[in-house]
């Protein structure tokens, strides 16, 4: 089947089968290597969502596809005790360590952790006033559904934060390349023993919607706006999209 992006898809249910194998295979090593593989920039990619989305004492947050909680260990001390947060995430190794290296840091009280499919929340309508998915969304295989289920779950006036990656400056797209061909997998295999999980990823990003086409489906979803900000040269893109 192609889809309307012009990519071979994969049927649904290998993609989700597929998924869980890779985020099963490496939720133990999964922030040595995301420091590893990034340099440590994600961690300034994941400031910037914290600092644009304004997240104040009170609100509701839900980080989706969390994983193991750099965002949320933010947001908890950010809503305050009047506040709530939930770590969600498909796949139970990784919410499982998220849970405990976020107890570990004595952040409780306000936090909940709950297993989810992006495509299908089990939250109430106009509930959150924040979402935010970070490198989550490319690995949702029905990602039309997985936002208009953001969006019932937003309240009016409540904003989603999609940090993904996204197309690079096309000058920058050869190195890009040989970085993400020749050397992710390499690492991978060297860190956790496992090429394939992180030829996975490469592949994830390489079919996943660029910049504007995000901004549409985002809009199709019933966003009434979306906006994107391009970080290190578009290699990652912040998109907003709102609901009034
Ligand atoms: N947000 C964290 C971060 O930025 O470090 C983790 C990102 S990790 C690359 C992707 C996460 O998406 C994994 O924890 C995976 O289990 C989760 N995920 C994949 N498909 C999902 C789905 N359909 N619904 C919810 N979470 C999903």
């Amino acid at each position: 089947k192609i889809t309307h992006f012009g990519f071979q898809e994969v049927p649904v249910e290998e993609k989700a089968h597929k998924v869980a194998e890779v985020f099963h295979s490496v939720a133990s090593r999964y922030d040595l290597m995301n420091d590893l593989m990034s340099l440590g920039i994600h961690r300034l990619w994941k400031r910037f969502v914290i600092e644009l989305s304004g997240v104040r004492p009170g609100m509701r947050v839900l980080d989706l596809a969390g994983g193991t909680g750099d965002l949320v260990k933010v947001f908890a001390d950010r809503v305050g005790n009047k506040g709530q947060v939930v770590l969600a995430d498909i796949n139970s190794s990784m919410l499982e360590k998220g849970r405990e290296r976020l107890t570990n840091l004595g952040k409780v009280g306000n936090l909940s952790y709950v297993q989810a499919n992006a495509e299908n929340l089990p939250f109430p309508a106009n509930y959150f006033d924040r979402i935010t998915i970070a490198f989550g969304l490319r690995n949702v295989t029905q990602k039309e559904t997985a936002l208009h289920s953001m969006y019932q779950t937003l309240k009016p006036g409540g904003q989603l934060l999609v940090l993904e990656f996204s197309k690079p400056a096309p000058w920058l797209a050869p190195a890009y390349d040989a970085y993400s061909f020749w050397a992710l997998p390499r690492i991978g295999k060297w860190v956790t023993g496992d090429a394939e999980s992180y030829r996975y990823l490469v592949e994830s990003i390489r079919r996943h919607p660029d910049q504007e086409t995000l901004c549409t489906l985002m809009q199709s979803a019933g966003f009434d706006y979306c906006d994107f900000h391009n970080l290190s040269q578009g290699i990652v893109a912040l998109h907003r999209g709102y609901k009034y």
